[in-house]
């Protein structure tokens, strides 16, 4: 494995790669991997020539007083992880080469990056979208991957590929949990043993809800309340930041929930943000 940290050297070497045929596939990530990140590595590595990990702890997503300064790091395990993973190529940028003195040009997919999570980061998905068309320009890939935890990311991404004409394939890949339940996260680092316990609840809820939805309830406020009170008995812990059933693919509310919708939350527990989401069917 090939670890590059020069803009100008990953644009290089992605391009030449592709000029000659080899199919490129690309994994943008802020690190710290736990199975989550590899399951996208993995089934990369089964589709392409030449994976490209990328790992950047993007400071242009985090909002002020966010967690950028403490955002959980670990470069040698990282580094091992993506060998095992066959990685060819781990792009490890420094902040001062993708965001050089005087960068001003920002991308911005309207309408979705204000909804769900940008409610409370409103800046974050600028900061997201900007990095991974950077990230695209640079490493030219066929695919690119993400995960379904990131709902909202995903679906943002897929729209600036389309509304851009950018030449790469979106792929989304299904949330990988902890036994418990709990979806990987990289901040689930954060939580405290307590904390660690309950946190499997969130999950718990949005299964709860789901099963409410089966058996014929599909009014959504209705089902936005009973997740609400779900989390407010227990979880008492969470300090709520969404709570929301909506459109998959435009994330709009529905009145009437129809299959295929999304129960979409953000809670705060200790320190950590958690999100995770459920597709209703
Ligand atoms: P991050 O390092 O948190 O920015 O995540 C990098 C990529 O891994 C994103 O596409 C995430 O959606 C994805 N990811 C994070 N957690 C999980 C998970 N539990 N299961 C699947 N993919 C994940």
């Amino acid at each position: 494995m090939e670890i590059i940290s020069s803009c100008s050297q990953i644009q290089q070497t992605c391009m030449q790669a592709r000029q000659s045929g080899r199919t490129l596939a690309l994994v943008p990530t802020m690190g710290y991997f736990h199975d989550g990140h590899l399951s996208l590595m993995r089934w990369a590595r089964e589709y392409c020539d030449m994976l490209v990990v990328s790992l950047f702890v993007n400071p242009a997503q985090f909002g002020p007083g966010e967690d950028y300064q403490r955002y959980p790091q670990d470069l040698d395990n990282d580094v091992h992880a993506a060998m095992e993973e066959g990685v060819d190529i781990l792009f490890t940028p420094a902040r001062s080469s993708l965001y050089p003195d005087g960068f001003s040009t920002w991308v911005e997919v309207q309408g979705l990056s204000g909804k769900l999570c940008g409610l409370t980061r409103p800046e974050h998905f600028r900061g997201v979208t900007t990095v991974v068309c950077k990230l695209f320009n640079l490493t030219c890939p066929h695919k690119a991957v993400f995960g379904q935890k990131d709902w909202q990311q995903l679906i943002i991404i897929k729209k600036m590929t389309r509304d851009l004409n950018m030449p790469v394939e979106i792929v989304g890949r299904p949330t990988v949990r902890e036994d418990d339940g709990l979806a990987m996260s990289s901040r689930n680092a954060y939580l405290d043993q307590e904390l660690r316990k309950v946190a499997p609840r969130v999950y718990q809820g949005l299964l709860m809800v789901r099963g409410r939805f089966e058996s014929g309830q599909d009014d959504r406020l209705e089902l936005e309340l009973e997740l609400r009170s779900y989390y407010q008995r227990n979880l008492p812990q969470a300090e709520i930041d969404y709570v929301q059933i909506v459109d998959s693919n435009n994330l709009e509310p529905q009145d009437r929930v129809k299959p295929g919708a999304l129960a979409a939350v953000a809670l705060k527990l200790g320190q950590a943000r958690l999100i995770d989401n459920i597709l209703l069917d």
